[in-house]
């Protein structure tokens, strides 16, 4: 099993998996970059996996789906290009002989879902991967359009409680900013300043910065970690009144939502 990024727009990616000639993608906002991919590397797209509706997520669906028949999975809740095959938390679903168990991750949209495979088979490893859409970042997590700050952070502990080699693959390269502003809020974490070096590395060849890990997020990633002293720390000079794990954490968002 492979697995490529497939640049879209500006910052997003689509991921696409493949064996023996059989392909997924998930979150295809651009149908031509997903049929320029699979022409040139000769493969057949057998299943779309979608973990929220924003079109910069579904653009390409319709389109994808008419050329090459395709079958699409989707958030059970929310407004998708019809048909989709509907999932919601705990169900499974088989695409390329591996098994995707998903997981509800409401907060980003009202609907949101995360796809984790145990481990990929003939992958040559033995660590999981994760779908995880705009819910987690590298460094970050998604803004809060539709969900409570309680959601989130329920849902980003869902994911933080799976095992730490586990590959996080998020939609967006918005790592470098990210990790900006987690160093905004622990300017004294060391694993950050290494992780901030390590991605600007990267970033400088324009490679990307995924996938991650949550081993890796656990220790740089401040919506990860707002429950630790340091991180309170610093919220508590923003958000003086907040005292809630989620006050924390809600005022931990806000304050991204307008750090420069
Ligand atoms: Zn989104
Ligand atoms: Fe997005």
């Amino acid at each position: 099993m492979n697995w490529t990024a497939l640049p879209a727009f500006s910052d997003n990616y689509i991921w696409m998996l493949d064996v023996q000639g059989l392909a997924l993608v998930v979150d295809p906002g651009d149908a031509e970059v997903v049929l320029a991919a699979l022409a040139e590397r000769q493969l057949t797209l057998q299943a779309i996996l979608l973990t929220h509706h924003h079109a910069d997520h579904t653009g390409g669906v319709a389109a994808l789906r008419q050329v090459t028949g395709c079958t699409v999975y989707g958030p059970a809740f929310e407004v998708l290009p019809e048909p989709v095959q509907r999932l919601s938390g705990g169900q499974c679903v088989t695409a390329l002989g591996a098994e995707f168990e998903v997981i509800d991750v409401p907060g980003h949209t009202a609907g949101h879902i995360a796809y984790y495979c145990k481990s990929l088979p003939a992958n040559g490893s033995a660590a999981g991967v994760l779908f995880c859409g705009d819910t987690l970042f590298s460094g970050g997590c998604g803004r809060l359009f539709e969900g409570t700050p309680a959601q989130m952070l329920a849902s980003l502990d869902a994911l933080a409680a799976l095992p730490s080699d586990t590959r996080v693959f998020c939609t967006h390269e918005y790592t470098l900013s990210n990790l900006r502003f987690a160093r905004a809020v622990e300017p004294d974490n060391t694993d950050l300043q290494a992780y901030e070096a390590h991605c600007q590395a990267l970033r400088a060849r324009l490679a990307n910065t995924l996938p991650s890990s949550i081993g890796q997020e656990l220790k740089i990633n401040p919506f990860l970690r707002s429950r630790s002293p340091a991180v309170r720390q610093s919220v508590l000079q923003i958000k003086p009144q907040a005292s809630s794990e989620v006050e924390y954490f809600a005022a931990l968002r806000e304050w991204k939502n307008t750090f420069q």
